[in-house]
């Protein structure tokens, strides 16, 4: 698909860090299956893994960890 940040870039399926904050914390995902821009990095993940990673970083929140790191996991 085309980037809608760069809007010249075409997006490319790889693997993708998410830094989610969230409460406090922040919330580092490692190799998320992402649509990478590749032009601008730009990364596009679909709703299915945004929903994933919104409740691992609301997990991992209440935990009260300032700072984790994940390996994301289909
Ligand atoms: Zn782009």
């Amino acid at each position: 698909m085309k980037c809608v940040i760069c809007k010249t870039g075409e997006t490319k399926p790889g693997k993708a860090t998410v830094t989610l904050n969230r409460n406090g914390s922040t919330v580092v995902f490692k190799d998320v299956p992402a649509e990478i821009c590749t032009t601008c990095g730009e990364d596009y993940t679909d709703e299915e893994v945004t929903e994933r990673l919104l409740e691992l970083s609301r997990e991992t929140a209440e935990t009260g960890v300032e700072v984790a790191v994940h390996h994301y996991v289909a």
